[in-house]
């Protein structure tokens, strides 16, 4: 397993450093100067909108970029505290890909970064008897040159004393991935991109209207903003921003994520002990969680879509239900957490499309608007190559569009397919 001393290193010396981070529209609202019109706007600084901002920017575009409630805010689907990172997405190439491709430049980001973004502590697949998820995505990364590593259930145990093994047939472990500190990413970027000369503004757009091509955009305080090409990036939010073309194309679920305090001194449940690890064996939904990382607690989610919920409004408080489920699954897979105290949790939202693909595509009534979202609860990594694609399409640089992203493809009809 790889792991970058270099992190933990620098984050042993953050504690100076931190107070740097100030609130986001202090440090980033009054930086980069408004301009009368612009190459392109960018509404919402969520991963996809402060990737593609950025990459736009670095393409030499004059870019502004807005959102309603600050980059990365707690409504947000990016401004959870850590993501996954794999590459494993069963025979889902094109996903295997955009990680690989993302990691490469996350890696960057963290290195210039003042506090670690990316956590290289390894990525682990636990496999049941059900072994096609695992084997394809064992197959696919090998296939397009990422590293892993299988593991028996013999090597598991002696390596992960502190996993239980019941339903587990053997791991596979990706020993460059890992996890990625999510706001905290998205907080860097948007910096990187106002002190590099980007607009940031701190306002909620209005729904745009008509069809052709669009001038301006207008703010709910009554500003305009003028530019060439719009890119929508608004997460759980498009299907407000445009109802009629994609209220049921993407639907919000409400997921709840559970950090639990290990006991004081007690190792086994942060890195490099333990790494992120998935529960793909299929004897539940499937599982996920983070180690301890900058001592936030053990985390731990299930990858299941909730109830609807409105990413305005919603109470962010997690169900008693959901905190007996976590810790009925701590006792069966990490019995030594089994009493362990809650110390953190955090409601946020999923934005589904119909079978989990992206959603980047051109609004099909008004030519310079594109639409950029449907993470559907694994888009957080692929923020890079995100960025990357749609700076390419605005730009007309795209040699061929990828099908999957298109509007046409998505569906009111839920078909869950992408893992
Ligand atoms: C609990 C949970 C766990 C997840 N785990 C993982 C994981 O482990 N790995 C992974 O890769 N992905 C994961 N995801 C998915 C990932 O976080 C999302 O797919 C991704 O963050 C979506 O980013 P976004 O930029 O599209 O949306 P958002 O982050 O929601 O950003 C949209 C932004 O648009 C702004 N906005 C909306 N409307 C307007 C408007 N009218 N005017 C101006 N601004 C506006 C909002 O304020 C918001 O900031 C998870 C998601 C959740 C909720």
């Amino acid at each position: 397993m790889t792991i970058h001393r270099r992190d933990f290193v620098r984050l042993a010396a953050a504690a100076t450093v931190l107070p740097r981070l100030r609130p986001a529209a202090a440090f980033l609202g009054r930086a980069g100067a408004r301009r009368d019109t612009y190459d392109v706007a960018v509404i919402g600084a969520g991963v996809f909108g402060a990737w593609t901002g950025w990459e736009l920017q670095r393409a030499g575009k004059r870019v502004v970029l807005l959102d309603a409630y600050g980059p990365a805010n707690a409504r947000a689907s990016s401004g959870g505290e850590s993501r996954v990172i794999r590459l494993g997405y069963g025979k889902d190439e094109i996903y295997t890909r955009m990680a690989l491709h993302s990691l490469d430049r996350w890696q960057e980001l963290s290195d210039r970064a003042e506090l670690p973004i990316l956590y290289r502590v390894g990525t682990l697949f636990l496999v049941g008897s059900d072994e096609k998820y695992g084997r394809e995505s064992l197959e696919t990364v090998r296939r397009v040159g990422g590293r892993i590593e299988e593991l028996s259930r013999a090597e598991l145990a002696v390596r992960y004393p502190q996993i239980a093994l019941n339903g587990i047939t053997r791991g596979q472990l990706e020993p460059e991935s890992g996890a990625l500190m999510a706001r905290r990413g998205v907080l860097t970027l948007v910096r990187e991109f106002v002190r590099a000369g980007g607009s940031y503004v701190d306002e909620a757009v209005a729904p745009p209207s008509g069809s052709g091509r669009l001038a301006e955009v207008t703010t709910r305080n009554g500003d305009r903003v003028r530019a060439d090409t719009f890119v929508f990036a608004c997460g759980p939010w498009l299907p407000r921003v445009f109802p009629a073309l994609l209220r049921g194309r993407i639907h919000s679920t409400r997921q709840e994520v559970f950090f639990f305090g290990p006991a004081p001194g007690d190792r086994r449940f942060a890195p490099p002990l333990l790494p992120v690890w998935l529960d793909v064996s299929r004897t539940s939904a499937i599982m996920y969680g983070m180690p301890d990382l900058e001592s936030r607690g053990f985390k731990i989610a299930a990858d299941a879509h909730g109830p609807p919920m409105d990413p305005d409004t919603a109470e962010r408080r997690v169900s008693a239900a959901g905190l007996s489920a976590a810790r009925a699954y701590l006792v069966k897979r990490f019995p030594a957490l089994a009493r362990a105290p809650l110390v953190e949790s955090r409601v946020c939202q999923y934005e589904n499309t119909s079978n989990g693909d992206f959603l980047i595509d051109r609004h099909p009534d008004i030519e310079n608007v594109w639409l950029v979202g449907g993470g559907s609860g694994h888009g957080f990594k692929h923020g890079p190559a995100v960025g990357d694609y749609v700076a390419r399409a605005v730009a007309g640089e795209l040699t061929a569009a990828e099908p999957r992203f298109s509007l046409a493809t998505k569906l009111v009809q839920q078909h869950r397919a992408v893992f």
